[in-house]
């Protein structure tokens, strides 16, 4: 007799956005044709770099002909962007094997499979409020919780937890908050992990935001993180590859836990890799040695550019009609601050039914982002002036 997983009772029936949708449509319905602006859901939406256009034609054109044809490739990941990978870190001072280096078809996917390696049941230490895939991913699983609270009095930085945990999910720069980890703080996960013989697992997802070169871009940059972190990455807003999908993960040969040795967990990683996973599209591949090249580097970056200008229009905007907001200089998004002492979801309703703007209530992030609203600066200039003027002309505090 078959039953189902019973932790599914203990995750939100839909994924935090459902109800965002949910009350959109129905704001829609009783008001046909009113013209919503977007600062929700952080999905990029500027076109693909030359560059990297180019690398996907690549792709393309080589399946078009017997001789350059390829079909499944090494679940690894092809081995010149593993190689590409380890160059890229190894400009930035990082000495990463390619063989550390796992492409995967984004970050998404990495985050949830990552504590497959480990035992089940393990203790994971996450922050809150945080991306909620490592929440939902690790209690389907049956392991246990501990939370990290981060709030404003401490600038939303995590510290380490005050009990032994095993694995802990950092993300910087964090999403929702905007809060990028210093050095400083990253030291302190790092001791705790060695003296725990706990793991990091480091979601670098938005490093390339990261305007100022005195903080950290990868845990790697820690001393001593290589033999107690994983590094996941993704092409998704560093490039635009959210639908194309590519991304990776660093596990590195000195990466140890309690009972493994040298190589170990690299290894195991490797063999959940070829087990439950058949490699990375090859087209989109090709897109992402592209996007490593200098040329890709530069197109990519102008583009991250253009997003944070974006963040800077809407920081502007709503501190202007008094908003209290954070975030949004090292991470295109912006975390502001529910005027009134309105919860999350009141201030999501005179959102969009006054100004028109679709945000997100940064309680689906979890308890601590109760009384807090996450807005992306993911979307064409025009769009985010438009929603930012409405919000101007109609909120008032
Ligand atoms: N990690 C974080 C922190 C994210 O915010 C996101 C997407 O929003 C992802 C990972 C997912 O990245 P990918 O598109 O590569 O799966």
């Amino acid at each position: 007799m078959a039953t189902f997983n019973p932790h599914f009772k203990k995750i939100p029936k839909g994924y935090f956005t459902a109800e965002v949708f949910k009350r959109t449509k129905a704001f829609l319905d009783s008001h046909p044709g009113t013209e919503l602006h977007k600062l929700g859901v952080g999905n990029t939406t500027e076109p693909l770099a030359p560059s990297v256009i180019a690398g996907l034609r690549r792709g393309v054109e080589k399946l078009a002909s017997a001789e350059t044809y390829s079909g499944y490739g090494d679940e690894q990941g092809d081995a010149r962007l593993r190689k590409a990978i380890s160059e890229w870190y190894g400009k930035r001072g990082i000495d990463i094997d390619a063989t550390e280096v796992f492409v995967s078809d984004g970050a998404k996917s990495d985050c949830a499979n990552i504590a497959s390696i480990f035992r089940a049941r393990s203790v994971i230490a996450i922050a809150d409020p945080v991306y909620p895939v490592y929440r939902d991913s690790n209690i389907l699983t049956g392991n246990r919780i501990v939370y990290m609270p981060v709030i404003e009095k401490n600038g939303f930085a995590a510290t380490p937890p005050k009990e032994k945990v095993d694995i802990i999910f950092l993300c910087s720069p964090n999403n929702p908050t905007g809060a990028i980890a210093t050095r400083r703080e990253l030291k302190e996960f790092v001791a705790y992990a060695k003296k725990y013989k706990a793991v990091i697992v480091f979601d670098a997802a938005y490093s390339e935001y990261i305007s100022d070169a005195k903080l950290p871009k990868s845990i790697y940059e820690i001393e001593g993180a290589e033999s107690c972190a994983i590094e996941i990455q993704s092409f998704s807003k560093s490039a635009g590859f959210t639908g194309v999908r590519l991304g990776w993960s660093i596990v590195p040969m000195a990466l140890r836990c309690e009972n493994s040795a040298r190589g170990e967990l690299n290894q195991h990683w490797n063999r959940r890799q070829t087990t439950m996973f058949n490699g990375a599209s090859n087209i989109a591949q090709e897109g992402g040695l592209s996007i490593l090249s200098q040329i890709g580097q530069k197109e990519t970056h102008a583009q991250i550019a253009y997003y944070m200008k974006n963040a800077e229009i809407i920081r502007k905007g709503l501190e202007a009609v008094g908003m209290t907001v954070f975030g949004g200089i090292h991470a295109p998004y912006l975390w502001v601050k529910c005027p009134k002492g309105l919860s999350s979801w009141e201030f999501f309703d005179t959102l969009l039914e006054k100004a028109h703007v679709i945000t997100i209530p940064g309680s689906g992030f979890g308890k601590n982002g109760e009384g807090y609203m996450r807005l992306s600066a993911c979307d064409h200039r025009e769009n985010i002036e438009k929603a930012v003027r409405s919000i101007r002309d109609t909120i008032t505090l």
